[in-house]
């Protein structure tokens, strides 16, 4: 498997971890766009939102991205959770993950 994601949950790549559970995997983005910027990635392979089926995983994601956003202190000044999806949606990487990003005012501005 030569995904990029997959290498970083397997820790062949390095990464800053902030959170992992038995589905989930997440850490800190190498070029972060806001002060505070972590991917939550489901340990599983699945290339994008598309192909997202499993409830149980999604609610892991949505509950792990409130654990990121707890473990970096950022719960209660808030944070916007996105996921980019197909090339229009500027996906880079085709593992599902979802942007955690906060510990600033962020631009309002979408697209
Ligand atoms: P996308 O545009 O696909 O939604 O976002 C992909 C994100 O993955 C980008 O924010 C990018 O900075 C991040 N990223 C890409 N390669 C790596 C990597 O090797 N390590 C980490 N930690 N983040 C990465
Ligand atoms: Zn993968």
């Amino acid at each position: 498997m030569s995904c990029i994601f997959c290498k970083i949950i397997r820790g062949e790549i390095p990464s800053s971890k902030v959170y992992e559970d038995e589905l989930v995997f997440a850490f800190d983005d190498i070029e972060p766009q806001a002060r505070v910027h972590a991917l939550v990635v489901p340990k599983r392979h699945i290339e994008n939102l598309n192909d997202m089926t499993d409830q149980g995983l999604w609610f892991a994601m949505l509950k792990a991205s409130q654990q990121v956003a707890k473990l970096k202190g950022i719960d209660q000044t808030g944070y916007r959770t996105v996921i980019n999806c197909g090339p229009d949606g500027t996906q880079i990487v085709p593992h599902l993950h979802l942007h955690v990003m906060g510990g600033q005012l962020l631009d309002s501005k979408m697209g």
